[in-house]
């Protein structure tokens, strides 16, 4: 796929990272630096154009007034959309039904907290639309919104309801779904704030909003430091339980639950990642477990935390 031609345009190799404001609590400057790179790149193309981010290209920083974890420098908004619009999808593919499994699982964990079956409910940032195939298998009226044409139309071709467009401009009716979710995406987004405002009205009075990401609090990033394996080049922000609830509080939610997320993948992919992060003898291992053992579902917790909240009254 070939990036389009705004892409291009923005793209202009003078582009440099500037300060930015906390993007919870708006303080201008005075941040703590957690991190420096450790694999410094300066090329938006290669930082956000890669489906999954590099590690160590950010300098990270805590807001001493709110305790946000964002990556301060940063490049102007247009290159990092630019840079999402021209990234090459799919690698995981072949996971995709271990995905929907997940996110299946999830559903039934969360299950007292959740509208109930046959309720409509939106999914942001859908891609593949792995969480709609769920959603439809637990019983959901389940829409998409995803701004990739590309997976917008793979989604469509399998039958999904899916729309492309973003947060700030779509075609979904206000006041109409039941349940808003935002898997592994709110990390991604230039400014979380704004858009976490944007997507409130379109939710029922009663409506559950759910956020999954990746938490930069718990014990294994702590212990992981600027090795933790989410501090990537696409994620812009880094929440923990505390500064999520803040957020969502700040933007109009009341939160009401927390949970460690355990995702499910095939235990050979799992092998096959860990041999990519030079974890000794895994890359032998992996190649000499049989093909039966390699497909066996493995449920893992990898620092990953879904909140669910409701509109304020
Ligand atoms: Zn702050």
């Amino acid at each position: 796929m070939t990036a389009p031609p705004e892409a291009a345009q923005v793209l202009a190799p003078n582009l440099a990272r500037h300060p930015v404001p906390c993007p919870l609590c708006g303080r201008p400057e005075g941040f703590r630096t957690l991190f420096t790179p450790w694999s410094p790149c300066d090329d938006p193309r290669q930082l956000y154009g890669a489906a999954s981010g590099l590690p160590g290209t950010q300098t990270l920083v805590e807001c001493p007034d709110c305790s946000m974890i964002f990556e301060n420098p940063r490049f102007p908004d247009e290159a990092i959309l630019a840079g999402y619009l021209a990234s090459e999808e799919g690698g995981h593919d072949s996971q995709y039904p271990m995905r929907v499994e997940s996110f299946y699982r999830a559903l039934v964990r969360l299950k007292e907290h959740l509208p109930p079956p046959g309720a409509r409910v939106l999914d942001i940032g859908t891609a593949g639309g792995a969480f709609l195939d769920a959603a439809t298998r637990y019983g959901y009226d389940a829409h998409g919104l995803e701004p990739s044409r590309d997976l917008t139309e793979r989604g469509k071709k399998r039958g999904l309801k899916i729309e492309q467009g973003t947060i700030a401009d779509h075609s979904l009716p206000p006041g109409s779904f039941d349940m808003v979710c935002l898997w592994d995406v709110i990390e991604h987004l230039t400014d979380p704030k704004a858009d976490l405002e944007r997507i409130r009205p379109l939710l029922k009075p009663d409506g559950v909003f759910l956020v999954n990401f990746p938490d930069i609090g718990t014990t294994q990033a702590r212990l992981s430091g600027k090795r933790f394996w989410w501090i990537l080049s696409v994620h812009l922000h880094h929440f923990t339980r505390r500064t999520m609830a803040d957020i969502m509080q700040r933007t109009g939610y009341e939160p009401f639950h927390f949970r460690r997320y355990w995702q499910t993948l095939q235990f050979g992919y799992l092998e096959d990642m860990a041999a990519r992060l030079n974890i000794p003898l895994t890359a032998f291992i992996a190649r000499h477990t049989p093909r039966f053992i390699r497909e066996i579902p493995m449920p893992y917790y990898a620092s990953q935390t879904t909140a669910l909240a409701r509109v304020k009254r």
